[in-house]
This record gives structure tokens, sequence and C-alpha cells, in this order.
């Protein structure tokens, strides 16, 4: 195991050498301040604005950024990565010059093959395992945090000890550099935001439910759970001390009932489900669907982003974290975003603040369990009923001038798995047509939702939204989410056509 300090860099490398800053958003700034503090030599290169106010203020000279990367030896990546492939050709490959040094904070562009630099060119990578805040402060305290290094080219010979040379300029060989490549860093990172914490996100929102479920307070449950601040200050305590050691910091009852009971948490599906998502990420599968929903203007992650601000969890965290003083609520955040959708009363702006918090709380959770939990005015279909009005849904659907019409712009199968009763079934549009049966489809599914029978029945009566429904767990989906998110266009003629079968079965069956 190597870990590079302080006494493996050597800054002299860098002297002599102007250290052009691209960008002073949060590692930018701090980034910067950081290698002047230790001496070295940097201009800031960015677009007229309030960063570039910033940049003045703090003392730095700014120049746009291909004048700033034309009058420098070094040239730091620190603007989004997302953008960066088009400000690199435009603004940054045109500059470069033989044994440049490139530097990059994120290992993506290069490893997915969005940026491919000249060979003539040093191309490291320095990034920080830290927000850029942490990066200024932890500076500034003396202690410094950790990063990761990588070489991906070097054309002077010397790339590396340059690298090592620049993470001790921002404070990063104090606390340890470790080396990896531009793969693994990108990689590892992915695999972080997409599978450990959305993992990490579901144990959290699983327990919620469950123990609202069963009559905990709310204002309780989120204390004990996460807001109290415990949680993060035992995750400190699990980076400082290592995830073994720490259970000393704990009772003796909670360290026997948390390793007696910890082994039934060992869910081999959890596994399976990350090394799918590892998959994605390694064959490039992820940064492909990621640039083409960029180039149609993020429709799907506006839409995921709406239905988890519209989420009640959201609201009784505001007001929780109001009632115990902690960062005042604005009052607009008490109305409620999907005040149009029809199973919900809406919390007035006004209403809200005179409310008892905890009356508050309990009523908001109150609904969100309601809606969720699929409870509503019509009763639950019973299995043979359930089995009869999706077989006429199915007929209904296959005939339907609206989802053929679907049909003609989306090629996909989506896949339905119920529980309580089993059953499954499937929809394929291709060609303008739809083709459905009951059943498991006939060659494999683009999308796949699971749930139970009552939530389905819920959504497609409209009583149940369902990014709602897999935001919180209620629907299981597998598949492309891009695609998945294209079913809203056709939602409401699903609605009808359920609507329709469920009149005809229902009022069918009636003596
Ligand atoms: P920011 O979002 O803070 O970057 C903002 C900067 O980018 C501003 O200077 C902004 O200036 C500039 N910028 C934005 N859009 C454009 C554009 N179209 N053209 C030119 N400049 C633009 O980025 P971060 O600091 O969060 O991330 C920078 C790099 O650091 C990324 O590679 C990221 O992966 C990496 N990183 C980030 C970490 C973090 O904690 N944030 C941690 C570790 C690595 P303006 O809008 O004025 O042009």
């Amino acid at each position: 195991m190597r870990v590079y300090h302080d006494e493996d860099a050597d800054l002299r490398l860098l002297q002599g050498r102007r250290i052009a800053v691209v960008g002073y958003g949060n590692q930018g700034r701090a980034q910067a301040l950081n290698l002047r503090d230790s001496g070295l030599s940097v201009l800031v290169g960015n677009r007229e604005d309030d960063y570039a106010n910033q940049a003045r203020e703090d003392g730095f000279r700014i120049l746009p950024i291909h004048e700033a990367v034309a009058n420098s030896d070094i040239a730091m990546l620190l603007i989004p990565d997302e953008i960066m492939p088009e400000v690199y050709d435009t603004d940054i490959a045109p500059q470069l010059a033989e044994d440049d040094l490139l530097v990059f904070a994120s290992g993506y562009n290069v490893a997915f093959g969005f940026i491919q630099p000249p060979p003539s060119v040093d191309l490291v990578l320095l990034a920080p395992r830290m927000i850029g805040a942490g990066v200024r402060d932890l500076y500034e305290a003396g202690t410094g945090f950790p990063s990761f290094i990588a070489v991906h080219q070097d054309s002077s010979g010397q790339a590396k000890e340059r690298v090592l040379a620049l993470a001790k300029g921002i404070g990063s060989t104090r606390a340890g550099v470790v080396e990896v490549t531009f793969a693994q860093e990108a990689e590892l990172d992915l695999f972080t935001e997409q599978c450990f914490g959305p993992a990490f996100g579901h144990v959290l929102t699983t327990a919620v439910n469950l123990l609202l479920d069963e009559g905990y307070p709310p204002e309780a449950v989120l204390l004990e759970l996460y807001m109290s601040g415990e949680l993060s200050y035992t995750l400190s305590k699990i980076a400082e001390m290592g995830l073994v050691d720490q259970s000393a910091l704990h009772s003796r009852t909670s360290q026997y009932g948390s390793m007696s009971r910890g082994l039934r948490f060992i869910l081999p599906e959890l596994r399976t489900r990350m090394e799918e998502g590892l998959e994605e990420i390694r064959s490039g599968k992820f940064a492909e669907e990621w640039a083409a929903e960029r180039k149609a203007g993020c429709p799907t992650l506006q839409t995921l982003r709406e239905a988890a601000l519209a989420l009640p969890l959201r609201q009784v965290e505001q007001e929780l974290r109001q009632a115990l003083h902690r960062f005042p609520v604005a009052q607009h955040t008490y109305v409620r975003q999907e005040a149009k959708s029809r199973d919900t009363d809406s919390i007035s702006a006004e209403a809200a603040p005179s409310s008892p918090v905890e009356g508050l709380l309990t009523h908001l959770w109150d609904r969100l369990r309601r809606k969720t939990s699929g409870a509503a005015s019509s009763a639950p279909l019973a299995a043979t009923r359930m089995e009869n009005v999706l077989q006429r849904f199915l007929a209904l659907a296959e005939e339907d001038p609206a989802l053929r019409e679907f049909g003609q712009q989306q090629e996909m199968t989506i896949h339905y798995v119920l529980h309580e009763p089993e059953l499954q079934f499937y929809l394929h549009f291709s060609d303008g047509a739809v083709k459905a049966d009951l059943g498991p489809p006939p060659s494999p599914a683009e999308v796949r939702l699971e749930t139970h029978a009552y939530v389905l029945d819920g959504m497609l009566s409209s009583r149940i939204n369902a990014m709602r429904a897999a935001l919180t767990g209620d629907l299981s989906f597998g598949g492309d989410a891009r695609l998945a998110i294209t079913i809203q266009r056709i939602q409401d003629d699903l609605c009808r056509l359920y609507g329709q079968a469920r009149h005809e079965v229902v009022s069918g069956d009636e003596p």
C-alpha cells in the first residue's frame, strides 16, 4: 500500500512555472488560493461574471480561458465535467504547447473518451477527495485532505513528480495521496454516486417508512435515524478509527445487538444490483446515456428532480429543522408542489406557520403514507377480478390510437411484475403497433416495473403518483431510466384505458 506525503513531493519543480486555474467555482477558488499560499504563480481563466469578480476580489489576475491557458505552463481544468469537452475543444486544445501539464480533477472525460489531449502534453489527474470548501478550510487548518493522482501521459518524463508537487501545493500530501488510473477514479466516483449512495438512501427510507407505519412519532424517527447528527458523527468516527474499532465507542448492548443481528442484513441481491451498476459504469453505457440526456436538454433529470422535491419527506424534514431552530425555513416551502394532483389537498402558505409543528408533521406523514400505501377510496381488486381487468386493459391498449402513435416514436417493451396476486404482463411498442399480453414478454424488456397489484391499480386509477411510488420504494424499477420516464407521456392514456377496463369488469360482475 503506497501513500504519498509531503516528503515525496518537491514544490521547487513548479517554481518559475505559471499555473492557469480554469474555473473559479468550488474547486477552482479553493485550489487557486492554496497554490498561491504555497508560493506558486497562479492566474485565473474565467468568463467575466460573478466568479471572475470573486477571483479579482481575491487578488488574482483574470484572463479569458484561452488566454489564461496560452499564458501558462500548467492548466488545471476546474469547470463542471459536463461542459468541459466543449470548453476544451474551443479554448484549451488550441493553446496547448509541448510539455505543458494538463490537470483534471475528475477522470470522467478522459476515461470515457470525451476529451483526447495530444500526446505532446503531460496529462494528469489531481482529484481531491474533499469538497471545495474543505479543500480551503483544511489547508488553512494545516491538516490537508486526501487526493487521488493519476498519470495518463508522460511527455516530459516528469509527469508524476509534477502532479505530486501540485498535490503538495494544494495541501493534499499533508494528509496523503494515492495513485490510481483515470478510469479507476471515474468508476469509483460514479459507483459511489450510483450504487453505494442510493442503496444507503433506500436503507434509510425503508427504516423511516417502517417506523412511521408502526406509529412512532415522525420527529422522533427522523431524529433517531439521522437528523440529530449522530449518524454523521459516527461516520466521521468510522473514517477516523475504522468500521470495526469505532464500535468501542458504543455500549455493549449496542455492540452485541448490532453484531448478532447484523448478519441478517447480508443480502445477496444488494451485491447483484451493485455489480450491475458497476458494469453499466465500466462499459461506458452510463456515460453514453448521460451524454444523450444532456443533448436532449436533461428532461429525465428535470422530471426526477421535480419528483424528489415534491416528496413529503422533504417537507417533514424542513418542519423538523425549523422546530430544532436549525436553518429557518422559507414560508413558500410549505406550499405543496403537487397541489394539482387529484388526491392531494394542499397546505397553504398562510395556514402552515400557525399550525403546531407536531400536528403538521403528523398530518404530512399521514398523507405521505396514504399516498404511497395506496389506501384510497376504492377497495383493492380481488385476484380474479384484477386478472380480468388487466386482460381487458391489454386488449384495449392494442387497439388504442394514442398508444399506437406513441409506438411510432418509441420502440420499447415494458414488463410489469405484480405481487398479491402474482401476475405479469407486458406492453411492446414498435413501428406504430402495440402488442400487449399477460405473462412475461417474449424478448427482454427495456423497462421492468415491479410492485404490488394494489399500487398498480392505484397508479392506473390516478390515485397514486408513479414517480413518488418509485422514489419511496413502493415500485421497484429496472432498466433504462430515460425510456421509463417516456412512459409519462402515455400515462393519461394508460389511466383512461385501465379506467374503462376496470369499469367494464366491475360493473359486469355486479348482480
Ligand atoms: P463548479 O460548478 O463549482 O464550477 C464553476 C466554474 O465553472 C465557474 O468558474 C464557472 O464560471 C465555470 N463554468 C461553468 N460553466 C462554464 C462554461 N460553459 N464555460 C466556461 N466556464 C464555465 O465546479 P466544481 O468545482 O464543483 O468542479 C470542478 C471539477 O472538480 C470537476 O471536474 C469536478 O468533477 C471536480 N471535483 C469536484 C469536487 C467538488 O466537491 N465539487 C470534488 C472533487 C473533484 P462561469 O459560469 O463564470 O463561466
